[in-house]
């Protein structure tokens, strides 16, 4: 009898599964540690790219998976998704357009649309959660199919979620790595800025060093941003100014106020996203899905199907 799910985690990736549970008639509750604008989901810009996230293969057809329920999404008023152009650069040499996005639509930029610090880029619609509204939407939507959400939930380990709920799925983020618990798992810092809307109405995206970006969205532009490896979850101040600088040269603006400052640890996992099925010590099945990176939101919905499917089959 397996009608009755605990799902671990409260950021996009749990939200995501938990939805698809509870509307599919199983009930389902979130545990979590924490929601809200201090975890990781919330510091996201949140844009559809694949990023800092492996393996490649699995990750590109779970993000093309992804792609279709966003698109879809973004004719829905309030879930915060919308569609929005890309422009990706490079900063030296020919920027070679990867194949997922030939299949999406690219196209390379023209010269005239190239900041003069990149050399080359292309151009592409893809969706974007705009976190504010998104990740509300998701608990929302869930707690409508009767879905419960508990919150200051701490774990030590996973067999202490009630006998109640026969099957778990661990979408802990960064903090599988203790809680399993999983070395593989490391924190692979970010810090964003938010600013005022500026005039660009496209996203500008260069993932190759120094990483930058500039997402404008509904009510505010989010600007980035770093990867290093660190905890420390603390806003730094250099790295404020210094991504605010960067992202007002490339856009060729005047640097704007900071209107709030964010930080989140991707989930990066070396060997790979774990999905997969396992058994806690008390014989209960568990369900992993954790270790996203930097490609939470793309690969939120591909991933939450595999996670249906593996929980019909185990
Ligand atoms: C600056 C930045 C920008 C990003 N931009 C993008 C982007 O543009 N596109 C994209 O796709 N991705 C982006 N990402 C990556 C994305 O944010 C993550 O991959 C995603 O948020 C991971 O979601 P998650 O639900 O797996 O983990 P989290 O959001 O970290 O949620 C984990 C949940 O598990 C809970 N938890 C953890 N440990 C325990 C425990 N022991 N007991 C109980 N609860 C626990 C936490 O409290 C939390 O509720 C970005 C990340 C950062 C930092």
């Amino acid at each position: 009898m397996r009608e009755q799910v605990g799902i671990v985690g409260a950021g996009v990736s749990g939200l995501t599964c938990a939805v698809l549970f509870a509307e599919r008639g199983y009930r389902t509750s979130i545990f979590a540690e924490e929601s809200g604008p201090r975890i990781t989901s919330a510091a996201a810009a949140a844009i559809w790219f694949p990023y800092d996230a492996e393996p490649a293969e699995a990750v590109i057809a779970w993000s093309l998976e992804t792609f279709e329920v966003l698109r879809e999404l973004s004719g829905t008023p309030g879930s915060g998704v919308s569609m929005l152009e890309l422009r990706s650069f490079s900063r030296a040499g020919e920027l070679k357009i990867p194949a997922w996005a030939i299949s999406l639509g690219a196209r390379r930029l023209s010269p005239s649309l190239t900041p003069s610090c990149f050399t080359s880029g292309f151009t592409l619609d893809v969706p974007l959660t705009d976190t504010t509204l998104y990740l509300d939407y998701l608990a929302e939507r869930f707690r409508h199919a009767r879905g419960e959400i508990h919150v200051g939930v701490r774990l030590d380990q996973l067999e202490e979620v009630n006998r109640d709920y026969p099957l778990l799925v661990n979408c802990t983020g960064v903090g599988a790595r203790t809680l399993l618990p999983d070395p593989e798992v490391e924190p692979h810092r970010g810090q964003v800025v938010i600013v005022p809307k500026t005039p660009q109405s496209h996203a500008v995206v260069c993932d190759g060093p120094p990483l930058m970006y500039a997402i404008p969205r509904a009510n505010d532009c989010v600007f980035g941003g770093t990867n290093e490896l660190s905890a420390d979850r603390n806003a730094d101040p250099a790295t404020t100014a210094r991504i605010i600088a960067e992202c007002s040269r490339v856009l060729n603006i005047e640097p704007p106020k900071v209107l709030g400052e964010r930080v989140g640890l991707r989930p990066f996992r070396r060997s790979g996203i774990c999905l997969r099925a396992d058994q806690l010590r008390d014989g209960r099945p568990v369900i992993h899905n954790y270790g996203h990176g930097g490609s939470g939101f793309t690969v939120s919905w591909g991933c939450a199907h595999a996670v249906q499917v593996l929980a019909r089959t185990t």
